[in-house]
């Protein structure tokens, strides 16, 4: 890798005069960048704006979020996906509130006894909310320093992320530091995206991949993740206006959220539970991802003769519903029976 000054000064302009308008940046308090780049992870910044605005007027402060149920926290979450990050963010309010008399912590070592808070995450809010001079590698800077730098190693290996983070701290500048990290974020995700458009980049001129042609190279990975796709009969089981419904047990993926009744598919699909239920209705297929896993639902609407019991399970009324947080891919087989106008 030959190494060619970084253009400190050209990012910083580029950033102040293109950075997209987010709600989180004219609010960049501890606990907003702290929610923001939580919720940004794996989610699409137009489908975070919303949620962060709702969550902000919802849990206004720390001490807020901290005196919320867990149920509301999870509520105010339904849809982003991975509700573990809801989880570690309720259990970290609490712990800044009984530990640091609810004032954001901010050093390195403090953050890093926050539940969820990666390496990643803990540069971004010591630079963006306490204006320290510390680097944030995420997706995105990773491509524009790989390209930048023609990096070609794997970015999957340590060693690699290692390089890449100490280039990342070390092109910043004492002036504004924040600047530039966030300004490589953006980048990342504006211009130098998958499809690089070099034509409106402002490091251009330094730029290897450019020179060399070969942005649609890098960054390079390794062996990609792979994804197992299950496959689950769901049982919809209703008695008059009351539906049975699990809730997620702690320490499993799917904890505090609600799900209907499932099992793993199999060639026999008989009603598979000890009491009496009629079918009423096949329901839509539906699919949804979490973590590695993408899930086929094959959901069925069944007429209980009575409210049985029914392990981890518990009778809700349909009125009540919507109060209740369900995983994604259950929530999209409740709107087909109760549409949204109708629940929210
Ligand atoms: S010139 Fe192209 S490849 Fe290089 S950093 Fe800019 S957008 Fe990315």
């Amino acid at each position: 890798m030959k190494k060619v000054p970084f253009e400190a000064e050209v990012l910083k302009q580029w950033f102040l005069n293109e950075a997209r308008d987010l709600p989180w940046r004219n609010n960049s308090t501890p606990y907003a960048v702290w929610i923001s780049e939580i919720m940004l992870q794996q989610t699409q910044v137009s489908v975070v704006r919303d949620y962060f605005l709702r969550w902000m007027s919802r849990f206004p402060s720390i001490s807020d979020l901290a005196a919320a149920p867990l149920d509301d926290v999870i509520k105010a979450w339904e849809g982003l996906g991975y509700y573990s990050r809801a989880r570690n963010i309720h259990a970290s309010a609490r712990y800044i509130v009984e530990n640091h008399a609810g004032i954001f912590p901010s050093t390195r070592e403090q953050l890093i006894g926050l539940k969820g808070l990666g390496p990643y995450t803990i540069g971004a809010i010591l630079s963006f909310a306490f204006k320290q001079k510390v680097a944030a590698v995420d997706g995105n800077v990773i491509r524009v320093l790989t390209r930048y730098y023609g990096i070609a190693e794997d970015v999957q290996k340590s060693a690699t992320l290692k390089k890449i983070w100490s280039i990342a701290e070390e092109i910043l500048p004492e002036e504004e530091p924040w600047l530039v990290v966030e300004g490589l974020i953006e980048l990342g995700a504006i211009v130098c995206k998958r499809e690089a458009q070099c034509w409106a980049c402002p490091l251009i001129s330094g730029c290897s991949a450019y020179r060399e042609g070969t942005q649609s190279e890098l960054p390079k990975k390794g062996k990609k993740i792979e994804v197992t796709t299950l496959f689950r009969e769901v049982f919809v089981i209703t008695h008059r206006n009351s539906f049975l419904v699990k809730k997620g047990i702690e320490g499993k993926v799917m904890a505090g959220l609600y799900e209907f009744p499932y099992i793993e598919k199999g060639a026999d699909s008989a009603f598979p539970f000890s009491f009496r239920a009629e079918k009423v209705a096949t329901l839509e297929e539906v699919g949804h991802s979490f973590t590695r896993f993408r899930v086929r639902l094959f959901p069925t609407r069944w007429e209980a003769e009575q409210k049985a019991d029914l392990e981890g399970c518990t009778w809700i009324d349909r009125n009540e519903l919507h109060h209740y947080p369900f995983s994604s891919g259950h929530k999209k087989i409740l709107l087909q029976i109760i549409p949204v106008g109708v629940i929210d």
